[in-house]
């Protein structure tokens, strides 16, 4: 899941940044509301954490702008000032949610889970296909009840194609949301990664669940 912060504080911006790395999601920061927006309106983010006081454009205003477009990302507002008025603006200009700076980094983390599993209608934090399972609050991933050790980018690659399960990812879809700004397109990396993922995850066992769909991408399924 990729997730971009706009956030001009640079300490809290990588203090965020470092927090949703370790809990292995793909992260873009923007110090700016100009190269904020920019960004949210050329990726496809699952999340945009944004704070409202920005140089350049404000976190209101890259809200607004964003629903105009049709761009339905969930928006985690971070205001600083714990003022009733900012909140009922930024709930008004599109945003899904708020937290008050300061703010307890489990909080933050549960609020992200919350509206990146209300887009992608998933009602609870335990993944799971077949018998295959993964949890989101533990990072833990099991095959048949066995443990199964990920990086953090096999990880992320696996969350995401659970949480499209029975759908046909494509090699596109997932650079943009396991990868962050740094991709190289015409690397083979996908192609590797999942290599990984099915040498850990299928090699083994008699029912395959990740499948190549030729020339496209791959899908995750039970059969
Ligand atoms: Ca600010």
């Amino acid at each position: 899941m990729r997730i971009l912060v706009i956030e001009d504080e640079k300490k809290i911006a990588s203090f965020i940044k470092r927090g949703l790395k370790e809990n292995n999601y793909t992260v873009d920061v923007a110090f700016d509301g100009d190269k904020g927006l920019f960004l949210a309106e050329i990726n496809p983010y699952d999340l945009i954490v944004l704070d409202i006081m920005l140089p350049g454009k404000d976190g209101l205003f890259i809200c607004r702008e964003l629903r105009k477009k049709n761009i339905g990302v969930p928006i985690l507002i971070l205001t600083a000032r714990d003022d009733l008025e900012d909140k009922i603006s930024g709930l008004d200009s599109g945003a899904d949610d708020y937290l008050t700076k300061p703010f307890a980094f489990g909080e933050f983390l549960a609020r992200v889970r919350a509206l990146i599993r209300r887009k992608a209608d998933v009602k609870t934090t335990r993944l799971k296909v077949a018998d295959l399972e993964l949890d989101q609050l533990t990072h833990r991933v099991r095959r048949a009840g066995r443990e199964i050790e990920l990086t953090r980018t096999e990880y992320a690659l696996l969350e995401y194609m659970m949480l499209n399960a029975n759908e046909v990812v494509t090699r596109t879809m997932i650079s943009e949301h396991v990868w962050n700004e740094d991709f190289d397109s015409f690397s083979n990396v996908i192609n590797v990664y999942v290599n990984y993922l099915r040498k850990k995850i299928d090699s083994g066992f008699e029912k395959k669940l990740i499948h190549s769909i030729r020339g496209t991408g791959y899908i995750l399924r039970e059969e």
